[in-house]
């Protein structure tokens, strides 16, 4: 499959059109952005490993959420089934941390008596303002069934990763999630990387994501290696 026109450019990937209307490619990029763009940098490899982390975990998740995800095309490129892209998403916390700590003026770290999700519009423009069911369901951003499948989706790659990563000594703090339909159906889109969740190292707290970058750290791009290092067993060629 030949990547055809740019169909879209975000901050870590590009979509392209490929000859099957039905299908998109995905190029991830090594271009990683903080504040919503306002901190940005070249991350070498970041595009390698994320790529080849979020086949890896949509691969994982698929026998149970629907996924856009088909097969890794290259280093960089995946084949993925084009969706409509809600503008809502979904952000799944185990543990206390970023903007849930920052808005209840809670200290970092705590753990959650049980998973929440918490919905945000995807807007750029506005720095994706937090939002509930009630204002998608009337701004008909989302059905409500929609917004079901979402929710329980969410709290199954939830359960998954956190198996995942317990294997590792890696807590899942949180991560954040899109969705897509394909006529009447909800798949899980985008991706499922370091750059859309938090996972710290059990018993240091290390930072194993984007924080790295985000919050000066240290090195993002040799953080990803360790990643890539840690679950695929190999090094980044
Ligand atoms: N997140 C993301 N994109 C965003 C905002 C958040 O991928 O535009 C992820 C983030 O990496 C974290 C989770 O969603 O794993 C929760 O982020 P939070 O709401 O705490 O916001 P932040 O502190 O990152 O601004």
């Amino acid at each position: 499959m030949e990547k055809g026109a740019l169909l879209y450019e975000g901050k870590a990937k590009q979509v392209y059109a490929t000859q099957d209307p039905e299908r998109v490619i995905l190029h991830y990029k090594d271009d990683a952005t903080a504040f919503n763009g306002v901190k940005k940098a070249q991350i070498a490899d970041k595009g390698v490993v994320n790529c080849r982390l979020s086949a890896y975990f949509l691969e994982m998740v698929r026998p149970t959420v629907p996924v856009h995800f088909e097969k890794q095309l290259s280093p960089r490129d995946q084949l993925c089934r084009k969706v409509e892209i809600i503008p809502v998403e979904v952000v799944v916390r185990n543990r206390i941390a970023g903007s849930f700590a920052k808005k209840l003026g809670l200290a970092e770290g705590g753990l959650l008596s049980r998973p929440v999700v918490e919905l945000f519009y995807k807007s750029d423009a506005l720095n994706d303002p937090p939002v509930n069911e009630d204002a998608a369901l009337a701004l008909g951003w989302a059905k409500a069934w929609e917004l079901l499948c979402m929710r329980e989706y969410a709290l199954e790659v939830n359960r998954i990763l956190i198996g995942f990563w317990d294997g590792l000594g890696v807590d899942v703090v949180d991560f954040k999630l899109e969705f897509g339909r394909i006529g009447q159906q909800v798949v899980l889109a985008d991706e499922i990387t370091p750059d859309g969740a938090r996972l710290w190292e059990r018993g240091t707290g290390r930072h194993l994501d984007k924080d790295v970058f985000r919050r000066d750290l240290g090195d993002l791009s040799e953080t990803y290696r360790e990643i890539y290092h840690r679950v695929f067993g190999e090094q980044v060629s």
